[in-house]
This record gives structure tokens, sequence and C-alpha cells, in this order.
């Protein structure tokens, strides 16, 4: 959706977004891959607004971040 501006699901062109971002404490839409909001990464979304499907996105420049993080794994 954040590249096609239709839904995967149901094909609607009605999609919504919310940025991510990171308040006191971790709260936001995140990924915390430390102990505090310094080691946090901020996840877009994106939202059907017709059958609610919702894709998710870490920008790309933050993706180093997250590999380099011991909480972090990759997927074998
Ligand atoms: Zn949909």
């Amino acid at each position: 959706m954040k590249y096609t501006k239709k839904c995967p699901k149901c094909g609607s062109t009605d999609i919504l977004y919310a940025k991510g971002y990171t308040g006191s404490y971790g709260s936001g839409n995140n990924i915390m891959y430390g102990a505090t909001i310094f080691s946090a990464v901020d996840v877009d979304r994106y939202i059907c607004g017709n059958c609610g499907y919702v894709e998710h996105f870490v920008r790309t420049g933050d993706i180093e971040r997250l590999r380099k993080s011991k909480k972090i794994k990759q997927v074998e």
C-alpha cells in the first residue's frame, strides 16, 4: 500500500497513513531494541480504509540500527 496506494487484500484505494513515533517511556508505534527511547525505531503504518488491513514499515535508514541490536534476530 505504501508503494501501490492500493490494498493488496481488497483492492481499495482508500488508504490511511499513521506516521510512527516514539513518545515518553517508549509509547507510540515503534520497535524498542534497547533499554531506552534512544534505541527506538519508529514504525509507519498504512491502513486500508475499507477492510482494515495494515502494513507496517520501518524507515530504510533505520534498518541497520536494528540489525546491530542483540534483541533483533535474523530469520534463518
Ligand atoms: Zn483492504
